[in-house]
C-alpha cells in the first residue's frame, strides 16, 4: 500500500466544480489584488465570526502575518520577545526581522508547546512579549501564559499557523493573545492554491494598524502613508480559494480527528509515546507526531513499507547559523532537542482514508515487535 503525507490534489478532486466557479468569477471580474477587494473582504467576515473575533485581516501569507503582528505590537530594537526554538522557522525570523530579539524557553515534551513553568526566569526589563506558538494544532496553556503577561505587562503575540479549528475552554486560537497569526499555506488544515495567511485580533487600533502595514501603511486616505508597511495583500483568487474550502473545514478536522483515534487506539502500549490532547483542548490534528528513540529506523520502515512520514522539526532553531547567536547553544534547551531527535508525524490529512491510517499503525506495531524481539 502507498500512503503518501499529503494529498493536495484530493481536495481539489471532491471540491472541483465549485473552485473552478469560484475562480473564474475572480478572473472574469478583471480585479485580482485590491485593498479591501470583494472576495478577501468576503473571507474576512467568514472567518471573524469562524473564530468569533472582531477582526479578521487577510494577508499574504502565515509569515507576513506575525511580521506584521509584531510592527502593529510595536516590538522592535531592544524589544525581547519569548519564544520557543522547536517551530517551523517563521516564528523566530519574524521576531529577528522585526530588530527584536527571541529569547528561546524549552517546550512541555508531553504537548511540544512552550513551557509556561520556564517563561518567568526569561522574563527581563527588556522582555515586551510572548509569542507562544499552537503546535501541531494544540493551543498552549493560555491560562498560565495569560497571567505571566499580565503580571510583568507583556503582550501575547499568538501563533496560530497550525491551529485553525483549534480550542481551548471552546475559545478559538486568536482570542487571548493581542493578535494572531494564520497560515493557509497549502498543506496546512485549511489550505490555499498558494500562499495566504490571517491576522485576527479583537483590538481596534490593532486592527487598524495592520491593515495600514499590509499596503505599505497607507491609511484610510489613499497614497497617504502613516508609517513603514509591506505589499502583502491575500489575492482574490486564493480568497476564492479558501472560501470554498472553509466549508468543508469542520468535516475535515472531524477527518483527522478520526485518524488521531485510531492511530491512539492502535499504538497504545506499543512503547512509542504518543502525543496527547491537554483537558479543555480541542486538538486540531494539524500532525498527530510520536516520540521513539528508534525514530529514523522506523522512518525508513515505514518507507519501505509505502508509507511517507515527516519530522517536524528535526534541527531546532538555536542550531541554525542566522539564529545561534540568540540561542545558548547545545544544551541550553534539553527537551527540545532530545524532542528533535525522536518526534516522528505520521500521515493525517483530511482524505486519507481510515484504512490506511489503520496500515500505518499495523507498520508502526510491526516496527516495535521487530524491536522487542531483538531486545
Ligand atoms: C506554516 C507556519 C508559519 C508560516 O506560514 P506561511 O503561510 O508558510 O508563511 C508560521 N509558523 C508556523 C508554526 C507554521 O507552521
Amino acid at each position: 500500500m502507498r500512503v503518501p503525507f499529503y494529498n493536495i490534489k484530493a481536495q481539489y478532486d471532491e471540491l472541483h466544480a465549485e473552485l473552478d466557479s469560484a475562480v473564474h468569477d475572480v478572473l472574469s471580474s478583471g480585479t485580482y489584488t485590491i485593498s479591501g477587494g470583494t472576495v478577501c473582504s468576503a473571507l474576512e467576515k467568514d472567518l471573524s465570526s469562524l473564530l468569533d473575533v472582531r477582526h479578521a485581516i487577510s494577508v499574504h501569507s502565515g509569515t507576513d502575518a506575525l511580521r506584521i503582528m509584531l510592527d502593529a505590537a510595536g516590538i522592535g530594537r531592544g524589544d525581547e520577545v519569548i519564544t520557543t526554538a522547536f517551530t517551523f522557522v517563521a516564528s523566530v525570523e519574524t521576531i529577528v526581522q522585526a530588530g527584536a530579539t527571541p529569547i528561546f524557553v524549552d517546550i512541555d515534551p508531553r504537548t511540544f508547546n512552550i513551557d509556561p513553568s520556564a517563561i518567568e526566569a526569561a522574563v527581563t526589563p527588556r522582555t515586551k512579549a510572548i509569542m507562544p506558538i499552537h503546535l501541531f494544532g494544540q493551543m498552549v496553556d493560555t491560562d498560565a501564559i495569560q497571567t505571566i503577561a499580565e503580571k510583568h505587562g507583556l503582550v501575547v503575540l499568538e501563533d496560530a499557523a497550525q491551529a485553525v479549528g483549534a480550542t481551548r475552554h471552546g475559545k478559538a486560537a486568536g482570542k487571548f493573545g493581542l493578535s494572531a497569526g494564520f497560515s493557509f499555506y497549502v498543506t496546512k488544515n485549511l489550505g490555499a492554491a498558494g500562499d495566504a495567511g490571517l491576522i485576527v485580533t479583537n483590538d481596534d487600533a490593532v486592527a487598524e494598524k495592520c491593515r495600514a502595514i499590509r499596503v505599505h501603511g497607507m491609511g484610510r486616505e489613499r497614497y497617504h502613508y502613516d508609517c513603514l508597511g509591506y505589499t502583502s495583500r491575500m489575492d482574490e483568487i486564493q480568497a476564492a480559494v479558501l472560501r470554498v474550502k472553509l466549508n468543508r473545514l469542520s468535516a475535515w478536522n472531524l477527518h483527522r480527528s478520526r485518524i488521531a483515534e485510531i492511530y491512539t487506539a492502535a499504538l497504545g502500549g506499543s512503547g512509542v509515546t504518543l502525543p496527547i490532547t491537554c483537558r479543555g483542548n480541542v486538538h486540531a490534528w494539524h500532525q498527530y507526531t510520536i516520540r521513539t528513540p528508534g525514530r529514523d529506523a522506523l522512518q525508513e520502515r515505514l518507507k519501505a513499507e509505502g508509507v511517507d512520514s515527516a519530522i517536524f522539526y528535526p534541527v531546532p532553531i538555536h542550531f541554525h547559523a542566522p539564529y545561534r547567536r540568540f540561542g545558548g547553544g547545545e544544551g541550553s534547551l534539553p527537551v527540545t532537542e532530545a524532542c528533535a531527535k525522536d518526534v516522528l508525524s505520521l500521515p493525517i490529512h483530511q482524505h486519507l482514508p481510515l484504512d490506511h491510517a489503520a496500515y500505518v499503525a499495523e507498520q508502526v506495531l510491526a516496527f516495535t515487535g521487530v524491536l522487542a524481539a531483538r531486545r
